[in-house]
């Protein structure tokens, strides 16, 4: 058996295409201000890629590009200014801060309603209360992920290998609203390979190369991957090792699944802070 490959960039495509529809209808265009602390590469090459995104889906950004010395009193001044314009709809502070900037303080400052990267309190709270507002991007785009292949996951296990606020919890609350028997596994998990079995679901974010193996899927399971992880050879192969497709009757590609779900989410969550304005 070979896996169906799920293929989030054709479906990020079609994403973004509604939201550009539906944000060129608007009497002002959805507006996100994109702000960087810093110059660090991967945060420059990601906000690049949100800006580029935004243009892309008639989404305006204003940008803020602050030097790393930029004190936690002034990133807070620039929220507060940023939660009181009427133009502006979502906010996106790029992680990780400098680490004299205390990350929670600055993510718990920005108003929820223009909390578009769904890391706020309330945020989180809506979710675990099975009534989100925004949801986290990533989580998100695996569950549109999940839909377009027309997987359910009620009725279903559903084991994560991740525990982060970015992925695996807001994930296990998604799946669980969706019917599914959640496990979230981590580095302290005894018998991952045994826990990685019983699933019908399975989604891999550990960053690690090769930790998920064939022989660790349950025939027929579905299979997504998260992590960018990269082998021997410097090829992303993300969590999994060589023959996990033939296992899995559906899998992610090692890049275009995913990536650029996640991405697209973001441009749907800044459209919806826009309809809300
Ligand atoms: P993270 O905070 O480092 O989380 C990694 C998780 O994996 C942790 O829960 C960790 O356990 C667990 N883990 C690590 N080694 C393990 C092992 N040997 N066995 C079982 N669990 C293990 O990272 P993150 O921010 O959530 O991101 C996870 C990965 O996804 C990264 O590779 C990141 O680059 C990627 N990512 C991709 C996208 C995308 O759009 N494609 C988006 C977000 C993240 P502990 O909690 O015990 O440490």
């Amino acid at each position: 058996m070979s896996a169906i490959m799920m293929d989030g960039k054709a479906l990020a495509a079609d994403i973004k295409r509604d939201v550009k529809a539906k944000a060129l209808s608007m009497e002002h265009p959805p507006t996100l201000a994109l702000v960087l602390v810093g110059d660090d590469p991967a945060s420059v090459t990601y906000v690049t890629h949100k800006r580029r995104d935004c243009a892309d889906c008639g989404i305006r950004t204003v940008d803020y590009t602050l030097g790393a010395e930029t004190t936690q009193e002034e990133l807070l001044g620039l929220v507060a200014e940023l939660n009181g314009r009427r133009d502006v709809d979502g906010i996106l502070v790029q992680l990780p801060l400098p680490s004299h900037i205390h990350e929670r303080t600055i993510l718990e400052a920005i108003d929820p309603k223009k909390d578009v990267d769904a890391f706020h309190p309330f945020n989180v709270g809506r979710l675990m209360q099975f009534v989100p507002c925004y949801v986290p991007c990533t989580p998100a785009g695996i569950m549109a992920l999940l839909r377009r292949y027309d997987i359910d996951p009620a009725g279903k296990e559903c084991v994560i290998i991740n525990r982060s606020n970015i992925v695996g919890k807001p994930l296990a609350m998604l799946l669980l609203q969706a019917g599914g028997t959640v496990t979230v596994c981590h580095s302290r998990t005894a018998d991952l390979a045994r826990r990685c079995r019983q699933a019908d679901i399975l989604i891999a974010a550990a960053g690690k190369a090769g930790l998920v193996t064939a022989d660790m899927i349950k025939p027929g399971a579905v299979v997504v991957g998260v992590s960018m992880a990269r082998d021997d050879a410097g090829h992303i192969c993300g969590d999994f090792g060589p023959a996990v497709g033939d296992k899995a009757s559906y899998l992610t590609p090692p890049t275009g699944g995913v990536g650029p779900m996640t991405r697209a989410m973001l441009m749907v969550n800044v459209l919806k802070a826009a309809e809300n304005r």
